[in-house]
């Protein structure tokens, strides 16, 4: 079978290989059968292997989009009368908020600039203001930025307050090294269609099992999206509650062979590679970045549109659309920009040939690189 290779330069769903799209097709399969229980067993293991948790950690499968897993954390662990600090300094943390508004969950809103890491300092305030609090979230990765947040110290800062830490690496998760115990994380959640380079469809949550346990008496605000429901039933037989993404679960087993096989330094030396390649193609033709560089995740650029009135976000997109390349509109509050993304079985190679295709399309369209 020949499947045309698109090069994905937005954050998720990613570039894969041939290897995990054709591990999707097997025979029809009853997901109720031992076999494939069996195979859901060692997923949930590697899951947890990926970010170094021992015995004290397990990981929980959901059917949905990495949402979902914001979702689960935020309205399983809070206890009753208790509140939620959530970290927030882009779209994804933006995003917890509105899910504890809309379940009218108590929470405080702790905002940041948005160009820059949460102030580790801000955090600890806030917490040593308000003894109620008992969960603090943030995002790792605020992948509408690019933006990397110190998550080791606000974890430390949730731990010595008796706080649970929970965190959405959606979009570091199997890329950049984390290693859940020594960055004080008790939760953390992707899916696999980002760093694990598999299918859409496949989301879970890493975290200890001991809270998990306690949250059985917190209050359900949700049946299918409740944390500890999930665990309990896959403890006790083995299987997720409701229908599982069958054919992305074959294809995520394949990405963890290929994962492991690549290694944690191995995989995350390439996304560094193709990381400086962008920088280096951006740099060539005067593109500016939003971000300063001591501040981005190593994933993820956020591209300031130029200023010459024939720059046209969707022309360029069509054209390196054409000829395989994808490149994404930014999230950054008002600010005009683009995201050029370091995601996916992609090399340095891939990144010389997009800038050839890029250039192109300026030259195609008259479009000259200079800021006012
Ligand atoms: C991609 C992503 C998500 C999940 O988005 P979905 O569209 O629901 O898959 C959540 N958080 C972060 C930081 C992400 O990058």
């Amino acid at each position: 079978m020949n499947i045309k290779r698109n090069v994905l330069l937005n954050p998720g769903p990613a570039t894969t290989t041939d290897t995990v799209k054709l591990a999707q097709v097997v025979p029809d399969i009853c997901p109720r059968e031992r076999e494939f229980a069996g195979l859901m067993k060692n997923l949930r293991r590697d899951l947890v292997r990926i970010v170094h948790g021992d015995e004290r950690y397990t990981s929980v499968l959901f059917c949905g989009s990495g949402t979902m897993n914001i979702d689960v954390c935020l309205n399983s662990l809070l206890p009753a009368g208790k509140r939620i600090l959530v970290a927030n300094n882009g779209a994804y943390s933006a995003r917890a908020v509105e899910i504890c508004e809309a379940y009218g969950m108590p929470h405080v809103n702790l905002k940041q600039p948005i160009e820059a890491p949460i102030d580790v300092a801000a955090v600890e305030a806030a917490l040593a203001a308000d003894p109620d609090i008992a969960v603090v979230y943030t995002t790792h990765h605020e992948t509408g930025s690019g933006v990397l947040n110190p998550i080791r110290e606000i974890g430390a800062s949730a731990h010595a307050h008796g706080c649970t830490f929970v965190v959405d690496t959606t979009s570091t998760y199997a890329m950049r090294p984390i290693d859940i115990i020594d960055d004080n994380v008790d939760f953390l959640m992707a899916s696999a269609q980002k760093g694990l380079q598999s299918m859409t469809g496949l989301s879970f949550v890493v975290g200890r099992e001991d809270k998990i346990r306690e949250s059985a008496s917190f209050p359900k605000r949700s049946y299918y999206c409740n944390l500890f429901l999930q665990y309990d039933y896959f403890e006790k037989t083995g299987e997720m509650h409701f229908t599982p993404p069958v054919q992305t679960i074959y294809a995520t087993i394949q990405a963890l062979k290929e994962y492991f096989a690549e290694g944690e330094a191995g995989k995350w030396a390439r996304h560094t590679r193709v990381f400086e390649a962008l920088h280096k193609g951006l740099a060539e033709l005067g593109f500016r970045n939003l971000i300063k560089r001591e501040y981005q995740s190593g994933l993820v650029v956020s591209v300031c549109y130029p200023d010459d009135p024939n720059w046209s976000f969707e022309k360029v997109h069509d054209y390196c659309y054409e000829r395989g390349f994808t490149i994404y509109p930014g999230k950054v509050g008002s600010a005009k920009t683009f995201r050029l993304c370091a995601l996916g079985q992609i090399d340095a190679p891939d990144i010389v040939e997009f800038f050839k295709v890029l250039k192109s399309a300026l030259e195609e369209y008259k479009i000259e690189v200079r800021y006012a």
